[in-house]
């Protein structure tokens, strides 16, 4: 469990609350096309309300890198937020953040009262964690509470450097849940434990690889990094994704497992193309072949069938599951079977069901399964390196209980 002041153990009532929120939400046209974030910001937002606290938002969204991106201001987001939380979210537009706006709108302030200020990062110091905005920031506020998770793997001003500033810094519900869930799952497992990983390379999941062998009971491999693995087995992989760099480490993961005992499992079968879909969800011609006999010219590009059967039977017997990574080109729905399965079998089991963020989240969510799973992080990095074993900089920074 968390041992970290959380907004339960803080007084906030007649004080000014800086919430770092993770209201990194996908923008089309100005329009927010999946507001999940907004939601899971708001069981802390509505506590700080309630218990009298005048409430300072702050979040970034997007890369503006260290600039005003009129198309990245947070203008929708307040609106948005306004209806969610039913009362209004006053919206400070300084490009500067803390500006002559956010400064008056904070000395206004009644009890209750929520405003939102500008993009975090239209500052070129914050993902630097550069000590004059965080003083900024500091200043607007006399507690600091950071329910930002999708973060929390980065050092940055409005999440980090602001809360080694302030008098008084917890962590909100979201953060919380996030943490527990993630927390239990790894170090706690009810078991079988089943950890799933998928996604595009090998290179990006090292440690989450080592880290997950030593906790889970079975590791299942899909998605572009399964054929580095093949390849150490031997195997012709054909033009499928490789990392000729990381084979050596993949025959010390699959030593590691039989050392340990675990079950490392690797597609046994694989759909093949003559190559990359272009456009990514364009019309092409697959077919499943053994995981040993992919041509010299063909890509795979999914698990086959008979691996999607392993993966969904692996699952069934699991008492605990954490699935990061696609299982294929699931952009594409002539390659998405094998994620669907996967997605399907999650959804189906009583066990509890992690989704790390990300892509998978994304999948599952477009798949319909969201509401089947036991949690969804909202945060694809932090949540991976979350699963490495490393300490979250945005977690550490809050007070301990
Ligand atoms: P995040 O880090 O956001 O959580 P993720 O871990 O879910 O992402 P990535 O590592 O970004 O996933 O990889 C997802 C991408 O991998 C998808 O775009 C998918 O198309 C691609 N992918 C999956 N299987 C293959 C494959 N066999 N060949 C090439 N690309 C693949």
């Amino acid at each position: 469990m968390l041992n970290k002041k959380s907004v339960d153990d803080i007084n906030v009532k007649g004080k000014r609350v800086l919430c770092r929120c993770d209201f990194n939400v996908p923008l089309k046209e100005g329009k927010i096309t999946d507001e999940n974030r907004l939601v899971a910001a708001l069981p802390t937002i509505k506590k700080l309300v309630a218990d009298g606290g005048r409430v300072i938002l702050c979040s970034h969204l997007g890369k503006p890198k260290g600039e005003p991106k009129p198309e990245l201001s947070l203008a929708p987001v307040a609106v948005r937020l306004s209806q969610l939380l039913g009362q209004e979210v006053k919206f400070a537009a300084d490009p500067e953040v803390v500006g002559a706006n956010a400064k008056a709108a904070v000395e206004a302030m009644k009890d209750g009262e929520v405003i939102l200020l500008e993009n975090t990062r239209y500052r070129a110091e914050e993902t630097k964690n550069g000590e004059a905005f965080s003083k900024e920031l500091a200043s607007l506020c006399d507690v600091f509470v950071n329910d930002a998770f999708g973060t929390a793997h980065r050092a940055h001003c409005s999440n980090v450097g602001v809360a080694q500033l302030a008098e008084t810094a917890a962590v909100g519900y979201l953060m919380q849940k996030e943490i527990d869930f993630l927390g239990n799952a790894v170090n706690n497992p009810e078991r079988p434990f089943v950890a799933i990983l998928g996604g595009a390379k090998v290179a990006d999941k090292l440690n989450v690889i080592s880290n997950l062998l030593e906790k889970c009971d079975t590791l299942i491999i899909g998605g572009g990094m399964a054929y580095t693995f093949l390849k150490a087995k031997g195997y012709e992989v054909g033009t499928s994704l490789v990392d000729d760099e990381k084979i050596g480490y993949c025959k010390e993961m699959m030593e590691k497992a039989e050392k340990l005992g675990k079950q490392l499992l690797l597609p046994v079968d694989t759909t093949i193309a003559a190559a990359f879909p272009s456009p990514i969800d364009a019309e092409i011609e697959v077919q499943v072949v053994p995981s040993n006999q992919i041509p010299a010219d063909k890509m795979g590009l999914d698990i086959g069938t008979k691996t999607a059967e392993l993966y969904a039977n692996a699952v069934k017997s699991a008492k605990t599951v954490v699935w990061n990574g696609p299982m294929g080109v699931f952009e594409n729905p002539i390659l998405a079977k094998g994620t669907i399965a996967v997605a399907k079998s999650l959804a189906e089991t009583d066990a509890t069901t992690i989704i790390g963020g990300g892509d998978s989240a994304a999948a599952v969510n477009q798949l319909g399964f969201g509401d089947k799973m036991t949690h969804i992080s909202t945060g694809g990095g932090a949540s991976l390196e979350f699963l490495e074993g490393k300490d979250l900089p945005g977690v550490v920074a809050a007070n301990d209980k």
